[in-house]
């Protein structure tokens, strides 16, 4: 389109593809190959001397992965972006390609469990070090900095505590400090939530979940400012977290309804939490849109909606909380989340079993807390099998 009318998001998301080939395709095609070809050794030498863009190889690059890649950095208003093959591949190679031996990574203690082994067991054999801070103590996390920070590391909401973090007082932190601002924007997505707005430098994502929406294919991306992006392409290229270009083309196909599904999940939830929220069985109901969230106040600053996840905690600790599970005939028992189906997950006895109690209630994993993510069927039917589920427990 010609005229420089700026376009919505949700335009953006439908109609940004790969330049249409002379098949006249309507739909984005799927470029499934390793290799590209050249047609002389004149155009094959100039593509590795850099000389040119002509794809080389899909490790390097691929038209289908970039399509995503791109509409991701559109999206989060960030200048570029570099697809890899999962959540987990962008979180390491964004401290992989950006982060060396002896600097220090400020980061928030309530984060996803793989990116917390990541960051408390491996970068240590870089030499790299870190500091874990709390979400609700960010006015001083500033005494934390060091002469060696290098980067500022959060995500929110946070998976499954659902805190929030005010990301403009972090954005003014890394700004001021001169640190790299990296925010896993996972649990809101570019529809609720643009961390670049209060200075994030990259933007990583998780598209294995409300991305993907469907619980398909794992993927990843890693978004941010062109001289960052630059080092992550320099650094993954030759290092290999590729993401193939059969999910990257799901992914970005995800992406032409994230819009609209990532309104009704966020719509359904609140229904969901608000019905919740009047059950005696129940210790609490955690919502970022709930006004009884802590820090509601943050949420309706820095995100339109507060997207498909719902906590709470049932009175009877660990095994209440199993038995819930076991009583539940609609929601699904797996580790995903941000599916069009509604999923039930009890850390206490899955993903933080192997914690001592005590180590639990350090990162807030309480003895029942359940994590619902909420899907696209009827909210009542959701709500009808929570309940029914919970009033058989006793
Ligand atoms: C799932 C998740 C990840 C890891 O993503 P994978 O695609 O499973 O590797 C990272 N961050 C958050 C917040 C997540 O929920």
């Amino acid at each position: 389109m010609s005229n420089k009318r700026p376009l919505h998001p949700s335009t953006i998301a439908v109609r940004t593809q790969t330049e249409r080939t002379q098949q006249m395709e309507h739909s984005t095609p799927l470029f499934l190959t390793s290799s590209f070809t050249f047609e002389n050794a004149e155009s094959m030498r100039a593509a590795f001397a850099d000389e040119s863009d002509d794809n080389i190889y899909s490790r390097y690059s691929n038209p289908t992965v970039d399509e995503f890649a791109h509409k991701i950095a559109l999206l989060e208003k960030c200048e570029a972006g570099f697809a890899v093959a999962s959540g987990m591949a962008a979180v390491f190679n964004s401290f992989m390609a950006l982060l060396k031996t002896g600097d220090h990574l400020l980061c928030c203690r309530s984060m996803f469990g793989g990116t917390n082994t990541v960051v408390t067991k491996f970068l240590g054999k870089f030499g790299i070090e870190f500091t874990l801070v709390d979400a609700a103590d960010i006015d001083n996390w500033e005494a934390s900095v060091k002469p060696n920070t290098k980067m500022l590391y959060l995500e929110t909401p946070t998976n499954p505590q659902l805190e929030l973090i005010d990301l403009e007082k972090a954005g003014r932190l890394a700004k001021k400090h001169n640190l790299i601002f990296n925010v896993d924007n996972c649990f809101a997505t570019p529809f609720l939530q643009t961390p670049a707005d209060f200075g994030a430098d990259l933007v990583i994502h998780s598209a294995t979940k409300w991305i993907d929406g469907q619980g398909r294919v794992l993927g990843g991306v890693i978004a941010g400012k062109k001289e960052l992006i630059n080092e992550v392409y320099l650094f993954c290229r030759n290092s290999g977290p590729t993401l193939s270009a059969f999910n990257a083309w799901v992914l970005t196909k995800s992406l032409e309804t994230l819009d609209v599904r990532i309104t009704r999940h966020s719509a359904n939830a609140l229904k969901v939490a608000e019905k919740l929220q009047k059950n005696a069985q129940l210790e609490w109901v955690k919502y970022p849109f709930l006004p009884s969230h802590p820090q509601h106040e943050i949420a309706k600053k820095q995100m339109s909606a507060g997207g498909g996840i719902v906590c709470f905690e049932i009175k009877g600790g660990v095994e209440a909380g199993r038995k819930f599970m076991d009583a539940l005939q609609l929601l699904s028992l797996t580790p995903n989340l941000g599916d069009s189906r509604s999923i039930a997950s009890h850390p206490a006895s899955t993903t933080h079993s192997k914690l001592s109690e005590e180590e639990r209630s350090k990162v807030g994993i309480t003895p029942g807390l359940i994590r619902i993510s909420v899907g696209l069927e009827h909210p009542d039917d959701v709500i009808y099998d929570i309940e029914q589920a919970l009033s058989s427990i006793n």
